[in-house]
């Protein structure tokens, strides 16, 4: 459980004080806000008035005559002028003297509403703010302390078997394990632990679980807090933090520190620069890595940090005696992403006949998190439908929300567009099975998704693919550019459909040419580098500015030879296409093996075409 040793007043608190001093501040206010309804007369009008025993009283000061009507709150005021019978004349109409027309406030009064109580008021106000604030700023009166999160001994423990797949680095990390249990064992021999650990690959792959399942299993306190968390407003701010977390990790010692996303303060450090917005950061970063020098090894901290992208971080902090071993934490391979499944599924009431292995399967590319993600979505989806249990149809319709969205309920496509839709997806599907003559998708649908995605073709994997040959990546821009000739071959037209088609294509030909040397001209020259390995894997080109327009030219030549390939499979099997592009239309949605029936069976006709299908007649096919 979070450690929150300072208890948050409730905000009504805060409210009750301003309005309190709002209150004050009106009592005292008042007296000096009526000072301000002073209308300026003439002298002439003040005698006429005093003649007609129009005035009530008055108060002749020095260098002005204050005074007010009968029945009339206001006050008026008029010059001073020599007028020796003035006093006679005032008399004589029975107008009252006074001496404090504008009542006088007390000099202390009139300090305490023009000085103090504003800045208590702000003062307040300004806390409040900052509570509520929270993050990494937090409370204003806690600048400089790191809020990092301690848990220790908690209920919903977090221990290694919580963590499904991911054996490699469960056995790295199991020798920290045993270090915590009993340091004295490594001491006695003369060994050091690494004082740094850094987990490393893409989101939500069960990092930051498998560092609290390292202090799970050791039973020994768990320090949390986000690299951001660090970054403050005020220079040296991060630095002092990062003083106090160590501070009150070594009264703690034996326990871990975790430190989420170490790239926002482990950044690589600008050399020549001078000064600037990430000096913050930099001195941040210093203190981090004096820290880390100045423990010994065998002190029983053990600092464990997580990043997605590790080629950004400083070198200094990967030296010998800092982060010096690495982790890597990938992407659940069809094993791992079936125990993911289990372990999450465990969570929810399930019917007992799902099978996880297909839906591993169909969920290829996820991530732990994303498998979590899915059987939530699929108990939702059950309660949703009123069962009390999750079925097989449930798993797979969320792997579906996760990736492409929900379903859009609205029907919003013409039926124009939902045939051209329906040839789009089965262009990609049977240029992909007249290839390998293989069933290429678990199923074709044409039902939008909230994602934007008019159709969606789900592939599966055949078990766990490492290798690619060149041909296969051909035969994969092939079926990319199905889609569109698909289209080209029964339309004569295209559409806009292809877009996300075309990026993926040109991908995967530019990588064939700069990444796996696939081309004949620049046979193994690397010409790119891959700058963000685990967030979309991002490359920058490393060549001339000749080179990069040759590596155009050739990425068009692919990409042009694979679309005119696939279009020439789908005009050689026109009546394929027709056949089961008119079947996706009637049916919406199928699945791979009604997809190879109908590919099989040519004489087996699909049920009569529902009402509605546009007719057969069509614009000439392209050339
Ligand atoms: P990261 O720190 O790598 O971004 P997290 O550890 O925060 O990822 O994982 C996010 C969520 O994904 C976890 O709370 C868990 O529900 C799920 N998850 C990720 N990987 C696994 C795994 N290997 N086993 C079980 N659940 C996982």
């Amino acid at each position: 459980m979070p450690d929150k040793n300072k208890q948050r007043k409730p905000i009504i608190y805060y409210y009750a004080i301003v309005m309190l001093i709002l209150v004050l501040l009106n009592l005292f206010m008042l007296p000096q806000m009526r000072q301000a309804q002073i209308i300026e007369t003439n002298y002439s009008t003040f005698i006429k008035e005093t003649l007609n025993d129009e005035i009530e009283e008055v108060e002749v000061q020095s260098n002005q005559i204050l005074f007010q009507k009968k029945g009339d709150e206001t006050i008026y005021r008029t010059g001073l002028i020599d007028d020796p019978g003035l006093t006679d004349r005032l008399l004589e109409h029975e107008v009252k003297f006074k001496a404090d027309i504008i009542e006088q406030t007390s000099p202390w009064i009139s300090l305490l509403v023009s000085w103090l109580f504003p800045i208590l008021a702000a003062t307040l106000l300004l806390r409040v703010l900052m509570n509520r604030s929270g993050g990494s700023g937090g409370n204003m009166f806690n600048l400089g302390k790191s809020n990092a999160r301690v848990y220790q001994g908690s209920e919903q423990e977090i221990r290694f078997k919580d963590v499904a797949g991911e054996d490699e680095a469960k056995e790295n990390l199991q020798e920290i394990v045993t270090y915590l249990h009993d340091p004295s064992r490594y001491k006695h021999i003369g060994a050091t632990m690494p004082k740094g650990i850094l987990l490393v690959g893409p989101p939500g792959t069960g990092k930051t679980m498998l560092a609290k399942a390292v202090a799970g299993e050791s039973n020994v306190p768990f320090f949390s807090i986000s690299g951001s968390e660090f970054v403050e407003m005020f220079v040296g701010m991060g630095a002092s933090k990062v003083r106090d977390l160590f501070k009150n990790a070594k009264e703690k010692a034996p326990c871990i520190v975790f430190i989420d996303e170490i790239d926002a303060i482990g950044g690589k450090r600008n050399t020549g620069g001078i000064g600037g917005a990430n000096d913050e950061r930099e001195q941040t970063l210093n203190q981090l890595l004096t820290e880390m020098d100045g423990f010994e090894g065998n002190n029983g901290v053990v600092i464990l940090a997580a990043t997605n992208r590790p080629e950004s971080l400083d070198p200094a902090l990967l030296r010998p005696g800092r982060f010096d071993r690495r982790v890597p934490v990938e992407l659940p391979d069809l094993k791992g992403r079936e125990e993911i499944l289990r372990v999450h599924a465990a969570k929810v009431k399930t019917a007992g006949n799902i099978d996880y292995n297909v839906i591993a399967r169909m969920a290829s590319g996820a991530s732990g998190a994303e498998l979590a993600n899915i059987v939530n979505e699929a108990a939702l989806r059950a309660v949703r439908e009123n069962r009390n249990v999750v079925t097989q149809k449930d798993m797979e319709e969320s792997i579906e929300v996760v990736f492409a969205g929900y379903q859009k309920k609205n029907a919003i496509l013409t039926d124009e567009e939902k045939l051209r839709v329906s040839y789009h997806e089965v262009g990609h599907a049977l240029v992909a099975a007249l290839q390998t003559d293989s069933a290429p998708v678990q199923k074709i649908t044409i039902i939008p998704r909230t994602s934007g995605a008019l159709g969606y073709t789900m592939q599966v994997e055949e078990g766990n693919h490492y290798l690619y040959t060149k041909e296969e990546l051909e035969n994969r821009i092939a079926t990319l550019t199905g889609g569109r000739a698909a289209e080209e071959v029964k339309f004569g037209t295209i559409s806009t459909g292809a877009s996300n088609d075309i990026e993926q294509a040109t991908k995967l030909a530019r990588a064939m040419i700069t990444m796996y040397g696939m081309s004949d001209d620049f046979d193994m020259v690397a010409m790119a580098t891959v700058s963000n390995k685990y967030l979309g894997g991002d490359s920058t080109l490393a060549c001339s500015d000749q080179t990069a327009a040759d590596i155009d030219a050739r990425v068009v030549k692919i990409v042009k030879e694979q679309h005119a390939k696939a279009r020439k499979l789908l005009e050689d099997h026109s009546d394929d296409l027709e056949r089961i592009s008119r079947y996706l239309y009637e049916k919406e949605t199928i699945t791979g093996e009604e997809f190879m029936a109908i590919l099989h069976h040519k004489d087996e006709e699909p049920e009569t075409p529902a009402e509605g299908v546009p007719s057969e007649e069509t614009p000439a096919k392209a050339e």
